[in-house]
């Protein structure tokens, strides 16, 4: 037993699966873990107050977690590159564990930490497991580009075999021998943050339907997991955006910040596929935890993935900057109950189903608002629990038809899409009870009711509720035209020179056309 070591939490906020984790118990006499609130990643405009919530659940599950293996967390706040020398030093550390994270702000932090570990003669292990596979081997795979299309992702993954199997959690025997001092005096100044430490007004906090830990992660899975014939016939398209309680899992927090490894629920569902008939990707739940691998994928080999300029494989597009329209979108004032209510459960959950992503997310852009997919992420980024840079940066392309789907003549209707899984509008009146009297007949358009029925309902458009902010039927027609014209621009052939000086493939549109028409997201 020879190294003094701190095994640095990130992303991977949990015991099982943390391969990076047992490599720091392995021939350690002093075990540190740490999680740094590094302010560049953590402040009120980026995190907003119920994915901070979800963080410090999932802090003080870990830091429970790893007191009952006779250790606990230190949290540090400051920027990494401050923070590490410091402790480095005073802690008298040999070693750094860590996960592997794609993206690339992390990444450049890494070599910067990595590089001020060497000077303090500290080694370095990290260990791949936020993904379900090394994702620079998929690039690799495909003559080192990104394959920017799901079935060619496929492909490539099924030549890699399974993913790995998940790695257990350490167990007592494991941390035999080892201790983690306690700095009695500095309890507090490590110690998990406070719910107002990042100047919220915790007054503002609903339920918490989704709390945050590894525990409620594994919990969560294993009652999903109970129910196999649910589990073998997911298809994602079958499930509603608007049903009151979630058609899906609501796992993609846990998985987002780690809490749950993927690859741990990849194998608990090839458990419960063993021997049944069940779905298959892209639809099924190991095809949606394949969607995931894509977005990853594609963020580590496309450049400026998260933005449109720089970016060679995305639409260049004239958005419009609207403030007053993204004012609404964001605030819920948009005057369509439908979209309006999605925005109100994104804030005061942090969660909404992914039919109902794509609704509001091609309400904002090509569909009516003409506002770039990026004002999109950024609101996104701050309300959802799950928000994940790769993932976001991913689905807002794909929605707005700017990268990966091209049909942007299939608009969404903020009208009719809604009343296919939701006639009465119940989930309109839940989330916006001004609206709940309201009969059917009007509820996904409360402007077309005659006076009297708005009087009736308590609630007259115009006064208590917004009017429409666009006119869809006349407003959509325009902005297919003024994709139109984007697409045509883009096949001038610019972006695909750029591709391919910046060596990535775009593959034909024709396989994503036949993608979306079988697969279906
Ligand atoms: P399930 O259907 O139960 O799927 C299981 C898991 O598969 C999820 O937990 C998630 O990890 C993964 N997954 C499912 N769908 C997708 C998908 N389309 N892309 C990638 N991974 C997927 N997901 C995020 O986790 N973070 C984001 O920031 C995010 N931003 C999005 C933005 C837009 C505009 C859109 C349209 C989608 C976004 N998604 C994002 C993808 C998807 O909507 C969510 O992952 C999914 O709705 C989470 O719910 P669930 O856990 O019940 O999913």
């Amino acid at each position: 037993m020879t190294h003094k070591c701190i095994h640095w939490f990130r992303k991977g906020l949990r015991l099982h699966d943390n391969p990076a984790l047992m490599a720091a118990l392995r021939d350690c006499k002093e075990l540190y873990p740490v999680f740094i609130l590094d302010p560049h990643l953590f402040d009120k405009t980026r995190v907003g107050l119920n994915r901070w919530r979800f963080l410090v659940g999932a802090l003080t599950d870990l830091d429970r977690s790893l007191q009952k293996l006779n250790s606990r967390l230190f949290v540090v706040r400051g920027r990494p590159e401050d923070v590490f020398p410091q402790l480095f030093t005073e802690w008298k550390i040999t070693k750094l564990t860590y996960e592997f994270d794609t993206e690339p702000y992390s990444a450049s932090r890494d070599k910067r930490v990595t590089a001020l570990a060497k000077e303090h003669k500290v080694e370095v292990v990290y260990k791949v497991s936020h993904t379900l596979y090394d994702i620079d081997r998929i690039n690799e795979e495909n003559n080192g580009k990104a394959p920017l299309t799901y079935n060619r992702m496929q492909a490539i993954v099924k030549t890699l075999g399974p993913p790995k199997k998940p790695v257990a959690a350490p167990t007592v025997e494991d941390v035999k021998g080892l201790k983690t001092p306690h700095l009695g005096n500095d309890m507090n100044y490590y110690g998990v943050p406070a719910l107002d430490e990042l100047g919220h007004d915790t007054l503002e906090l609903g339920e918490e339907p989704f709390p945050g830990g590894e525990q409620e992660a594994l919990r969560r899975l294993e009652e999903h997991m109970k129910k196999s014939g649910w589990v073998c016939s997911f298809e994602k398209p079958q499930t509603s955006p608007n049903s009151l309680s979630p058609s899906t899992t609501v796992l993609s927090p846990y998985v987002a910040f780690g809490c749950l490894s993927a690859r741990t629920f990849w194998w608990k569902l090839t458990e419960v596929y063993q021997g049944k008939k069940h779905s298959d990707p892209p639809v099924s739940l190991h095809g949606q935890l394949l969607w995931r691998e894509f977005f990853y994928t594609a963020s580590v080999g496309v450049p400026n993935f998260n933005k449109m300029e720089g970016n060679p494989v995305c639409t260049q597009v004239d958005w419009d900057s609207n403030h007053d329209y993204l004012a609404a979108w964001r605030e819920a004032r948009t005057g369509f109950p439908f979209i309006d209510a999605i925005m109100t459960q994104l804030r005061r959950e942090g969660w909404i189903h992914h039919l109902a992503r794509h609704a509001v997310a091609c309400f904002l852009t090509r569909g009516d608002l003409w506002i770039s997919w990026e004002e999109g992420q950024k609101v996104f980024e701050e309300l959802l629990l799950d928000g994940d840079w790769a993932l976001n940066a991913g689905n807002w392309q794909w929605l707005s038809a700017s990268t990966f789907f091209h049909q942007f003549f299939r608009v969404y209707s903020p009208v009719a899409f809604g009343k296919k899984t939701d006639k009465n509008g119940d989930y309109i009146k839940k989330y916006l009870p001004i609206l709940k009297k309201f009969p059917a007949q009007y509820i996904y358009e409360p402007w077309k009711a005659p006076r009297s029925v708005q009087q009736a309902a308590g609630c007259v458009v115009g006064k208590d509720y917004p009017r429409p902010i666009v006119e869809h039927e006349v407003i959509s027609k325009k902005n297919i035209q003024r994709m139109k014209l984007a697409y045509a621009k883009r096949s001038g052939n610019s972006d695909e020179s750029a591709s391919k000086k910046q060596g990535v493939k775009r593959e034909a549109p024709s396989v994503v056309h036949m993608l979306k028409k079988k697969g279906k997201k």
